[in-house]
């Protein structure tokens, strides 16, 4: 909370995209739920800067909350291809197992070598290296993105299956509607030509050097002109109404996805028994990382609740015995691992899944195939809030 309180947005939209620039890197706190999306939002909201700075913050929270939308509608199908890649290369003719020289930093290119250390070693990349070190990945070493997602979820702070795999689908093109590429001139533009001026390729070599049409061109000879049909993602329209029918005596079950004492569920029975499991066999399921679950620890640290090591569902069965709860109160999640334990254990006890706070109320039917529909209706949604709170308009047309 103090750092989200001490945050400056002023320069996030000039400067935001560049490697030296004013990002907040809050998304660790956001991935786990220790910061909710609306309290960000909020913090956002009042914060006194320019417009502009403003607006692309809140379009890159709102990437967040489309990333988990999509997860919620596909589940685990999120790790494989949505579309057809428009490469124009097939599927079999990506590598699935990922260059040595790349885990070890050996490549010989500086940018790619720096983004993989510090990828390995601070489990932070700026956004515009992730794009750079998966593209570099997926196109010039044609590697199957599927195989680069494990490789970052392995090692980000912040990995998130939803996030993670809509970025390499997107960069990859299975979830957008072409090949996502960079040249050098970006990268150096970027990034202040920090690598290139001790690159040992800078005078020969660098396969990044030229014009995009160029580069495209040797790297994808035989592209199609015309993309394919990408399948619809209709999202069902948001709904809060008042939650009926809750259990005299709940217990509260705590999940890594809202790892904050207030969460939605917490905060409708705030003095019922609280549990949070530590199931290593879930956190595989759902890749959370060794990193990811000390996180979790660590700010377990600030909630009230038992703790138990074991399976998720059986923990919980014998918890609610033991305090004779006649129901379970938890924090939806749109996690496939998560939400095949709230069903399971529905099957034994009655469950109430509690909203998490809405980040923006969607339209009926908004199609998820691509951010920008989404993000039609999500900023309605947030010029709604902000004509009723009679503040600063958020966005500027
Ligand atoms: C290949 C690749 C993999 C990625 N994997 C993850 C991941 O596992 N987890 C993750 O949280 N983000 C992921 N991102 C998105 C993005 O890179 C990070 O959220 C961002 O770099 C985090 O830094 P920040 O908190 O300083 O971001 P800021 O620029 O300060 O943005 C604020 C918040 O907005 C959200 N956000 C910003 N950009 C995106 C985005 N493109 N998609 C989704 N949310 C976004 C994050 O919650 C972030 O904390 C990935 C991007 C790429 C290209």
């Amino acid at each position: 909370m103090r750092r989200l309180e001490s945050l400056d947005f002023s320069g996030y939209a000039d400067r935001g995209e560049y490697l030296d620039g004013n990002v907040t890197q809050l998304s660790a706190y956001i991935r786990f739920g220790i910061l909710s999306l609306a309290e960000v939002r909020d913090r956002a909201c009042a914060a006194e800067c320019d417009t502009a700075s403003r607006e692309r913050f809140l379009i890159a929270l709102a990437r967040y909350d489309y990333a988990r939308r999509v997860l919620a509608l596909l589940g685990d199908e999120i790790r494989t291809a949505i579309e057809p890649l428009k490469t124009g290369w097939g599927a079999d003719s990506y590598e699935r197992s990922l260059p040595q020289e790349v885990l070890d930093s050996t490549t010989g290119l500086a940018c790619i070598d720096a983004f993989s250390s510090e990828l390995r070693e601070t489990g932070y990349l700026h956004q515009r290296a992730r794009v750079w070190l998966a593209a570099y990945l997926v196109h010039w070493r044609r590697i199957a993105w599927e195989s680069g997602a494990k490789f970052f979820l392995e090692y980000a702070i912040d990995g998130d299956l939803a996030a993670n795999a809509i970025a390499w689908q997107s960069i990859a093109s299975s979830f957008s509607d072409a090949p996502t590429i960079f040249n050098r001139a970006e990268l150096e533009r970027h990034s202040g030509g920090r690598f290139c001026t001790s690159c040992p390729k800078q005078f020969d070599g660098c396969p990044f050097a030229g014009d995009i049409e160029r580069l495209a061109t040797a790297l994808f000879p035989a592209k199609a002109d015309e993309p394919g049909r990408a399948p619809e993602l209709h999202a069902a329209a948001d709904r809060y109404a008042p939650i009926a029918g809750l259990p005299a005596r709940p217990i509260v079950l705590h999940h890594y996805d809202a790892m904050r004492p207030a969460h939605p569920a917490a905060r409708l029975a705030p003095d019922a028994p609280s549990l949070f499991v530590n199931d290593a066999a879930l956190y595989d399921e759902a890749a959370v990382n060794q990193v990811g679950r000390t996180i979790v620890y660590a700010a377990l640290g600030s909630m009230r609740a038992e703790y138990r090591a074991g399976d998720f569902v059986d923990e919980a069965l014998a918890f609610a015995r033991r305090h004779q709860a006649d129901g379970v109160l938890v924090t939806a999640s749109a996690d496939p691992a998560l939400r095949r334990r709230f069903q399971r254990l529905g099957e034994q006890i009655a469950v109430t899944i509690v909203p998490e706070d809405p980040f923006v109320v969607l339209d009926d039917g908004v199609d998820l195939r691509r951010f920008s529909r989404y993000w039609a209706s999500a900023r309605r949604s947030f010029n709604a809030v902000s004509s009723a709170a009679k503040i600063v308009p958020l966005f500027s047309n």
